[in-house]
Protein backbone atom coordinates (compact mmCIF):
# COMPACT_ATOMS: atom_id res chain seq x y z
CA UNK A 1 0.00 0.00 0.00
CA UNK A 2 1.70 3.24 -0.82
CA UNK A 3 1.53 6.35 1.72
CA UNK A 4 -1.59 8.63 1.34
CA UNK A 5 -1.99 11.89 -0.60
CA UNK A 6 -0.37 14.41 0.92
CA UNK A 7 2.77 12.36 2.80
CA UNK A 8 -0.05 11.65 5.57
CA UNK A 9 -0.35 7.75 6.81
CA UNK A 10 -2.36 5.25 5.65
CA UNK A 11 -3.11 4.37 9.47
CA UNK A 12 -3.29 6.36 12.40
CA UNK A 13 -3.20 4.33 15.62
CA UNK A 14 -4.28 5.55 18.25
CA UNK A 15 -2.42 4.90 21.84
CA UNK A 16 0.49 3.02 21.96
CA UNK A 17 -0.35 0.38 24.41
CA UNK A 18 -0.46 -3.28 24.47
CA UNK A 19 -3.22 -3.66 21.19
CA UNK A 20 -1.86 -0.18 19.57
CA UNK A 21 1.96 -1.35 19.33
CA UNK A 22 1.08 -4.79 18.49
CA UNK A 23 -1.08 -3.43 15.39
CA UNK A 24 1.42 -0.89 14.41
CA UNK A 25 4.15 -3.29 14.39
CA UNK A 26 2.45 -6.06 12.32
CA UNK A 27 1.51 -3.63 9.80
CA UNK A 28 4.77 -1.99 9.44
CA UNK A 29 6.63 -5.28 9.48
CA UNK A 30 4.17 -6.54 6.78
CA UNK A 31 4.99 -3.31 4.62
CA UNK A 32 0.52 -3.26 4.43
CA UNK A 33 0.34 0.18 5.08
CA UNK A 34 2.50 3.59 6.27
CA UNK A 35 1.70 4.22 10.36
CA UNK A 36 1.76 6.68 12.71
CA UNK A 37 1.45 5.94 16.28
CA UNK A 38 0.28 8.46 18.47
CA UNK A 39 1.00 8.30 22.45
CA UNK A 40 0.74 10.67 24.95
CA UNK A 41 4.36 12.21 26.14
CA UNK A 42 5.47 10.90 29.49
CA UNK A 43 4.18 11.97 32.38
CA UNK A 44 1.31 10.88 35.00
CA UNK A 45 -1.39 10.42 32.47
CA UNK A 46 0.57 7.18 31.36
CA UNK A 47 -0.05 4.08 32.74
CA UNK A 48 2.95 2.65 35.06
CA UNK A 49 5.29 -0.35 33.78
CA UNK A 50 2.96 -3.79 33.84
CA UNK A 51 3.87 -7.04 33.31
CA UNK A 52 2.04 -8.30 30.46
CA UNK A 53 2.10 -12.57 30.46
CA UNK A 54 0.30 -14.90 27.63
CA UNK A 55 1.20 -18.38 26.46
CA UNK A 56 2.07 -19.13 22.87
CA UNK A 57 3.59 -21.34 21.03
CA UNK A 58 6.43 -19.37 19.34
CA UNK A 59 8.19 -16.48 20.66
CA UNK A 60 8.54 -15.23 16.93
CA UNK A 61 10.07 -11.90 16.69
CA UNK A 62 9.44 -10.40 19.86
CA UNK A 63 12.30 -12.57 21.79
CA UNK A 64 14.18 -9.76 23.05
CA UNK A 65 11.17 -8.64 24.99
CA UNK A 66 10.49 -11.70 27.07
CA UNK A 67 11.87 -11.43 30.30
CA UNK A 68 10.59 -14.72 31.10
CA UNK A 69 8.81 -18.17 30.77
CA UNK A 70 7.79 -21.07 32.46
CA UNK A 71 7.29 -24.70 30.83
CA UNK A 72 4.78 -26.18 33.54
CA UNK A 73 1.40 -24.27 34.97
CA UNK A 74 -0.03 -24.90 38.12
CA UNK A 75 -3.16 -24.70 39.75
CA UNK A 76 -3.81 -25.34 43.72
CA UNK A 77 -7.55 -25.98 45.08
CA UNK A 78 -8.91 -24.70 48.32
CA UNK A 79 -7.42 -27.30 50.04
CA UNK A 80 -4.15 -27.59 49.22
CA UNK A 81 -4.77 -30.56 45.09
CA UNK A 82 -2.09 -28.96 42.76
CA UNK A 83 -2.67 -29.98 39.04
CA UNK A 84 0.59 -29.08 37.09
CA UNK A 85 0.54 -28.97 33.61
CA UNK A 86 2.89 -29.23 30.48
CA UNK A 87 1.22 -27.21 27.73
CA UNK A 88 3.41 -27.98 25.08
CA UNK A 89 3.66 -26.90 22.34
CA UNK A 90 2.91 -23.45 24.38
CA UNK A 91 4.70 -21.83 26.74
CA UNK A 92 3.95 -18.89 29.60
CA UNK A 93 5.50 -16.05 29.26
CA UNK A 94 6.60 -12.21 30.41
CA UNK A 95 6.63 -9.19 28.85
CA UNK A 96 7.68 -5.72 30.81
CA UNK A 97 5.43 -3.12 29.10
CA UNK A 98 8.58 -1.04 28.94
CA UNK A 99 10.92 -3.64 26.93
CA UNK A 100 7.36 -4.08 24.20
CA UNK A 101 7.59 -0.66 23.51
CA UNK A 102 11.32 0.04 23.50
CA UNK A 103 11.40 -2.95 20.65
CA UNK A 104 8.41 -1.99 18.77
CA UNK A 105 9.19 2.07 19.07
CA UNK A 106 12.94 1.24 17.97
CA UNK A 107 11.05 -0.84 14.73
CA UNK A 108 9.09 1.76 14.04
CA UNK A 109 11.78 4.15 13.61
CA UNK A 110 13.60 2.23 11.64
CA UNK A 111 11.26 1.08 9.31
CA UNK A 112 10.25 3.74 6.29
CA UNK A 113 6.77 3.30 6.57
CA UNK A 114 6.65 3.93 10.45
CA UNK A 115 6.82 6.79 12.91
CA UNK A 116 5.58 8.00 16.51
CA UNK A 117 4.42 11.08 17.55
CA UNK A 118 4.29 12.42 20.98
CA UNK A 119 0.93 13.38 22.16
CA UNK A 120 -2.19 13.93 23.35
CA UNK A 121 -5.55 13.35 20.93
CA UNK A 122 -8.36 15.39 21.41
CA UNK A 123 -10.87 14.01 18.98
CA UNK A 124 -10.98 11.49 15.98
CA UNK A 125 -13.70 12.04 13.16
CA UNK A 126 -14.32 10.96 10.12
CA UNK A 127 -13.99 13.25 6.54
CA UNK A 128 -14.17 12.66 3.51
CA UNK A 129 -11.54 10.02 2.72
CA UNK A 130 -10.91 8.54 5.90
CA UNK A 131 -10.57 10.44 9.48
CA UNK A 132 -9.24 13.14 10.85
CA UNK A 133 -7.08 13.27 14.65
CA UNK A 134 -6.55 16.13 16.52
CA UNK A 135 -4.07 16.19 19.14
CA UNK A 136 -2.05 18.42 21.39
CA UNK A 137 2.06 18.16 21.57
CA UNK A 138 4.13 18.86 24.51
CA UNK A 139 4.12 22.88 24.77
CA UNK A 140 0.28 23.34 24.02
CA UNK A 141 0.53 22.89 19.71
CA UNK A 142 -2.60 21.67 17.98
CA UNK A 143 -1.90 19.17 15.68
CA UNK A 144 -4.03 17.35 12.37
CA UNK A 145 -3.58 14.65 11.31
CA UNK A 146 -5.28 12.89 8.32
CA UNK A 147 -5.27 8.71 7.33
CA UNK A 148 -7.77 6.61 5.52
CA UNK A 149 -8.19 4.57 8.82
CA UNK A 150 -7.70 4.85 12.20
CA UNK A 151 -7.40 2.41 14.98
CA UNK A 152 -7.96 3.78 18.04
CA UNK A 153 -7.44 2.67 22.03
CA UNK A 154 -8.16 5.43 24.02
CA UNK A 155 -10.13 4.48 27.29
CA UNK A 156 -13.74 4.59 27.63
CA UNK A 157 -14.92 7.41 29.85
CA UNK A 158 -17.38 4.11 30.68
CA UNK A 159 -18.22 0.63 29.75
CA UNK A 160 -21.25 0.08 27.67
CA UNK A 161 -24.57 -1.42 29.37
CA UNK A 162 -24.04 -5.16 30.60
CA UNK A 163 -25.34 -8.16 32.23
CA UNK A 164 -21.85 -9.17 34.04
CA UNK A 165 -19.63 -6.13 35.02
CA UNK A 166 -16.77 -8.12 37.25
CA UNK A 167 -13.36 -6.39 37.33
CA UNK A 168 -10.59 -8.81 37.85
CA UNK A 169 -8.19 -6.56 39.96
CA UNK A 170 -5.07 -7.41 41.61
CA UNK A 171 -1.94 -5.96 43.27
CA UNK A 172 1.58 -7.63 42.95
CA UNK A 173 5.10 -7.50 44.76
CA UNK A 174 8.06 -8.08 43.40
CA UNK A 175 9.42 -10.16 46.43
CA UNK A 176 13.48 -11.39 47.02
CA UNK A 177 13.51 -14.36 49.60
CA UNK A 178 16.45 -14.92 51.68
CA UNK A 179 16.84 -18.25 50.83
CA UNK A 180 15.78 -20.21 47.29
CA UNK A 181 11.72 -20.71 47.79
CA UNK A 182 10.52 -20.38 44.23
CA UNK A 183 11.03 -23.60 41.37
CA UNK A 184 11.58 -21.42 38.26
CA UNK A 185 10.09 -23.95 36.15
CA UNK A 186 6.54 -23.46 37.02
CA UNK A 187 4.46 -20.48 36.98
CA UNK A 188 1.70 -20.85 39.84
CA UNK A 189 -1.68 -19.79 37.67
CA UNK A 190 -4.30 -20.01 40.25
CA UNK A 191 -3.64 -20.77 43.70
CA UNK A 192 -6.87 -20.76 45.56
CA UNK A 193 -5.78 -21.39 49.38
CA UNK A 194 -6.92 -18.08 50.15
CA UNK A 195 -9.62 -16.88 51.96
CA UNK A 196 -12.43 -16.16 49.86
CA UNK A 197 -14.56 -12.70 49.43
CA UNK A 198 -18.08 -12.64 49.94
CA UNK A 199 -19.05 -11.89 46.41
CA UNK A 200 -16.98 -13.51 43.74
CA UNK A 201 -13.53 -15.27 44.06
CA UNK A 202 -9.74 -15.06 44.97
CA UNK A 203 -6.80 -16.78 43.97
CA UNK A 204 -3.14 -16.05 44.40
CA UNK A 205 -0.56 -16.05 41.69
CA UNK A 206 3.27 -16.61 41.49
CA UNK A 207 5.78 -16.12 38.76
CA UNK A 208 9.21 -17.15 39.56
CA UNK A 209 11.92 -15.16 38.08
CA UNK A 210 14.89 -17.11 40.12
CA UNK A 211 15.19 -18.89 42.23
CA UNK A 212 14.87 -16.20 45.09
CA UNK A 213 12.85 -13.74 42.98
CA UNK A 214 9.06 -13.69 42.21
CA UNK A 215 5.99 -11.91 41.04
CA UNK A 216 3.24 -12.93 43.68
CA UNK A 217 -0.04 -11.21 43.20
CA UNK A 218 -3.30 -11.61 45.05
CA UNK A 219 -6.39 -11.55 42.33
CA UNK A 220 -9.94 -10.51 42.61
CA UNK A 221 -12.64 -10.96 40.32
CA UNK A 222 -15.63 -9.46 41.60
CA UNK A 223 -17.39 -6.21 41.21
CA UNK A 224 -15.23 -3.40 43.20
CA UNK A 225 -11.09 -3.20 43.52
CA UNK A 226 -10.22 -3.13 46.73
CA UNK A 227 -8.24 -0.29 49.18
CA UNK A 228 -4.29 -0.57 48.60
CA UNK A 229 -4.00 -1.37 52.36
CA UNK A 230 -6.76 -4.30 51.56
CA UNK A 231 -4.47 -5.52 49.01
CA UNK A 232 -0.91 -5.33 50.94
CA UNK A 233 -2.93 -7.37 53.81
CA UNK A 234 -4.38 -9.99 52.04
CA UNK A 235 -0.87 -10.46 50.03
CA UNK A 236 0.86 -9.84 53.41
CA UNK A 237 -1.15 -13.21 54.40
CA UNK A 238 -0.30 -14.71 51.36
CA UNK A 239 3.09 -14.71 51.41
CA UNK A 240 3.68 -15.12 55.16
CA UNK A 241 0.73 -17.58 56.03
CA UNK A 242 0.02 -19.78 52.18
CA UNK A 243 3.55 -19.63 50.72
CA UNK A 244 5.84 -19.80 53.83
CA UNK A 245 8.09 -17.54 51.75
CA UNK A 246 10.59 -16.43 55.54
CA UNK A 247 12.12 -13.49 55.38
CA UNK A 248 11.77 -11.38 51.92
CA UNK A 249 12.22 -7.71 50.57
CA UNK A 250 9.13 -6.30 48.23
CA UNK A 251 11.31 -4.54 45.84
CA UNK A 252 8.52 -3.05 43.92
CA UNK A 253 5.05 -3.32 43.31
CA UNK A 254 2.06 -3.02 40.71
CA UNK A 255 -1.71 -2.95 40.51
CA UNK A 256 -4.10 -2.79 37.98
CA UNK A 257 -7.66 -3.46 37.22
CA UNK A 258 -9.25 -4.78 33.87
CA UNK A 259 -13.20 -5.00 33.17
CA UNK A 260 -14.28 -8.88 32.51
CA UNK A 261 -17.78 -8.12 31.36
CA UNK A 262 -19.83 -9.56 28.78
CA UNK A 263 -20.88 -6.05 27.23
CA UNK A 264 -20.89 -5.31 23.44
CA UNK A 265 -18.20 -2.79 22.76
CA UNK A 266 -18.39 -0.86 19.18
CA UNK A 267 -15.84 -1.77 17.20
CA UNK A 268 -16.39 0.54 14.00
CA UNK A 269 -17.22 4.03 15.38
CA UNK A 270 -17.17 5.63 11.86
CA UNK A 271 -16.64 5.10 8.25
CA UNK A 272 -12.71 4.96 8.79
CA UNK A 273 -12.45 4.92 12.72
CA UNK A 274 -12.16 1.59 14.69
CA UNK A 275 -11.46 0.40 18.19
CA UNK A 276 -9.23 -1.59 19.41
CA UNK A 277 -7.85 -3.13 22.85
CA UNK A 278 -9.71 -3.18 25.79
CA UNK A 279 -11.65 0.39 24.51
CA UNK A 280 -12.62 -2.02 21.40
CA UNK A 281 -13.97 -4.96 24.13
CA UNK A 282 -10.67 -7.17 23.45
CA UNK A 283 -10.30 -8.28 27.17
C1 LIG B 1 -0.34 -4.32 36.29
C2 LIG B 1 -1.06 -4.95 35.10
C3 LIG B 1 -0.73 -6.25 34.72
C4 LIG B 1 -1.39 -6.82 33.64
N1 LIG B 1 -1.07 -8.09 33.30
C5 LIG B 1 -1.61 -8.65 32.22
C6 LIG B 1 -1.22 -9.95 31.78
O1 LIG B 1 -0.41 -10.60 32.43
N2 LIG B 1 -1.77 -10.44 30.65
C7 LIG B 1 -2.68 -9.73 29.94
O2 LIG B 1 -3.14 -10.21 28.90
N3 LIG B 1 -3.07 -8.51 30.34
C8 LIG B 1 -2.57 -7.96 31.45
N4 LIG B 1 -2.97 -6.73 31.86
C9 LIG B 1 -4.00 -6.05 31.09
C10 LIG B 1 -3.35 -5.33 29.93
O3 LIG B 1 -2.46 -4.34 30.42
C11 LIG B 1 -4.40 -4.68 29.11
O4 LIG B 1 -5.34 -5.64 28.74
C12 LIG B 1 -3.77 -4.09 27.85
O5 LIG B 1 -2.75 -3.17 28.18
C13 LIG B 1 -4.82 -3.44 27.02
O6 LIG B 1 -4.21 -2.92 25.88
P1 LIG B 1 -4.72 -1.58 25.25
O7 LIG B 1 -3.79 -1.27 24.13
O8 LIG B 1 -6.16 -1.67 25.01
O9 LIG B 1 -4.56 -0.50 26.42
P2 LIG B 1 -3.21 0.11 26.99
O10 LIG B 1 -2.12 -0.89 26.95
O11 LIG B 1 -3.57 0.73 28.30
O12 LIG B 1 -2.84 1.25 25.95
C14 LIG B 1 -3.60 2.42 25.77
C15 LIG B 1 -2.59 3.50 25.41
O13 LIG B 1 -3.31 4.67 25.00
C16 LIG B 1 -2.60 5.78 25.49
N5 LIG B 1 -3.54 6.90 25.54
C17 LIG B 1 -4.64 7.04 26.33
N6 LIG B 1 -5.27 8.20 26.07
C18 LIG B 1 -4.56 8.81 25.08
C19 LIG B 1 -4.73 10.03 24.38
N7 LIG B 1 -5.74 10.87 24.63
N8 LIG B 1 -3.81 10.34 23.43
C20 LIG B 1 -2.77 9.49 23.15
N9 LIG B 1 -2.59 8.31 23.78
C21 LIG B 1 -3.47 7.98 24.73
C22 LIG B 1 -2.10 5.35 26.86
O14 LIG B 1 -1.02 6.17 27.30
C23 LIG B 1 -1.72 3.90 26.58
O15 LIG B 1 -0.36 3.78 26.21
C24 LIG B 1 -2.36 -6.11 32.94
C25 LIG B 1 -2.67 -4.81 33.32
C26 LIG B 1 -2.04 -4.23 34.38
C27 LIG B 1 -2.40 -2.80 34.76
Amino acid sequence: MSPAPGGASDVVVVGGGAAGLSLAYRLVETGAATVTVVEQPDGPGRPAERTWCYWDEDVGDLAEAVEASWPLLRVHGPHGDALTVDPAPSRYRMVRSTAFERLVHARLARSPGGSLLRATVDTVRDVPGGAEVRCTAPGGRTLTLRARRVFDSRPLPALPPARTRLLQHFRGWFVRTDTGRFDPAIADLMDFRVPQPRHGLAFGYVLPLAPDRALVEYTEFSRAPLTTAAYEAALGHYTREVLGLGAFRVESAEQGVIPMTDARFPRRTGNAVFRIGTAGGAT
